[in-house]
C-alpha cells in the first residue's frame, strides 16, 4: 500500500499549461519531496494526486488501481494542511477526531485512535486544549494527527512548515522524518526549501515550469545535477 504512479499527467488552467506532461513513480514507503521555485506547479501536482483538482490528461494509479476518476475521499490519501487549518473552537481531541466522526466511526474506536495518534505525536497532555493554547509546532502536530488517524496509504504535505519560525522548522523537520521512520508510510512532501528537500527526502523531484528537471536521491542530485537549473537549485557548483 502506498504506491503512486503518474502517467502523462497534465493540467491546463484556461490558456495556461501549468503541467505539460509528467511521468513519475512513487514507491510504497518512500519519502518523496517535490522541490522547485514558487509557481512551478508543486501544489497543483499534489492537488492532482489528492483529487482536489481534475487532471486535464493522463492517468493516476494508486496502489495498482486507476484512481484518476476517484473522489479525494476514495483515494486512501491524507493531505496535511498548514496548522492554521485547525478548527479554533474545538479541542485538540476533537480536531484530531473530526475526520473519524465524519466517517461515522463509533466513539470507543475514535478515542483509541486519537490516543494512539496523540502518543506518537507527543500530544497526550494537550488533548483538552484549544489550538490557540498551543505552540506553532504543537499545532502543526495536531494537523498531522488529523491525517494519521485515518491511516492513509500515503500522506501529502504542502509546505507544512512555511509559517513556522526558523528554529521550529528545524525541529518539525526532524519530527516528520522520525514519524516517517516510525510509520513507514509513503510521504509526498512539497517545499521550495532546498534544505528541507536535501535532509528529508529519499527521492527528490525537481520541478521547473511544470516539468520534471531531474529525479534522484539527495546525493545523486548533489553529485550529478543534470543541468544548471538543478545545480543552482540544489546548491552544488557544476
Ligand atoms: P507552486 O505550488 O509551485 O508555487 P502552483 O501549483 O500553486 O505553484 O501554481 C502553478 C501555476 O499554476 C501558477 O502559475 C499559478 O498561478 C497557476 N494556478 C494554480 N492554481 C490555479 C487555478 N486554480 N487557476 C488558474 N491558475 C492556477
Ligand atoms: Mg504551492
Amino acid at each position: 500500500m502506498g504506491s503512486i504512479t503518474l502517467q502523462s499527467v497534465s493540467k491546463v488552467f484556461g490558456e495556461a499549461k501549468v503541467i505539460p506532461s509528467i511521468d513519475l513513480d512513487i514507491r510504497d514507503g518512500e519519502f518523496v519531496v517535490f522541490v522547485g521555485p514558487s509557481g512551478c506547479g508543486k501544489s497543483t501536482l499534489l492537488r492532482l494526486i489528492a483529487g482536489l483538482e481534475d487532471v486535464s490528461g493522463g492517468k493516476i494509479v494508486i496502489d495498482g488501481k486507476d484512481a484518476t476518476e476517484k473522489a479525494p475521499s476514495e483515494r486512501g490519501l491524507a493531505m496535511v494542511f498548514q496548522s492554521y487549518a485547525l478548527y479554533p473552537h474545538m479541542s485538540v481531541r476533537n480536531n484530531i477526531a473530526f475526520p473519524l466522526k465524519m466517517a461515522g466511526m463509533d466513539k470507543t474506536e475514535i478515542d483509541r485512535k486519537v490516543s494512539d495518534a496523540a502518543r506518537v505525536l507527543n500530544l497526550t497532555d494537550y488533548l483538552e486544549r484549544k489550538p490557540r493554547q498551543l505552540s506553532g509546532g504543537q499545532r502543526q502536530r495536531v494537523a498531522i494527527g488529523r491525517a494519521i488517524v485515518r491511516q492513509p496509504s500515503a500522506f501529502l504535505f504542502d509546505e507544512p512548515l512555511s509559517n513556522l519560525d526558523a528554529a521550529l522548522r528545524v525541529n518539525m523537520r526532524i519530527e516528520i522524518s522520525e514519524l516517517h521512520q516510525q510509520l513507514k508510510t509513503t510521504m509526498v512532501y512539497v517545499t521550495h526549501d532546498q534544505v528541507e528537500a536535501m535532509t528529508m527526502a529519499d527521492k527528490i523531484v525537481v520541478l521547473n515550469r511544470g516539468n520534471i528537471e531531474q529525479v534522484g536521491s539527495p546525493l545523486e542530485l548533489y553529485k550529478s545535477p543534470r543541468n544548471l537549473f538543478v545545480a543552482g537549485f540544489i546548491g552544488s557548483p557544476k
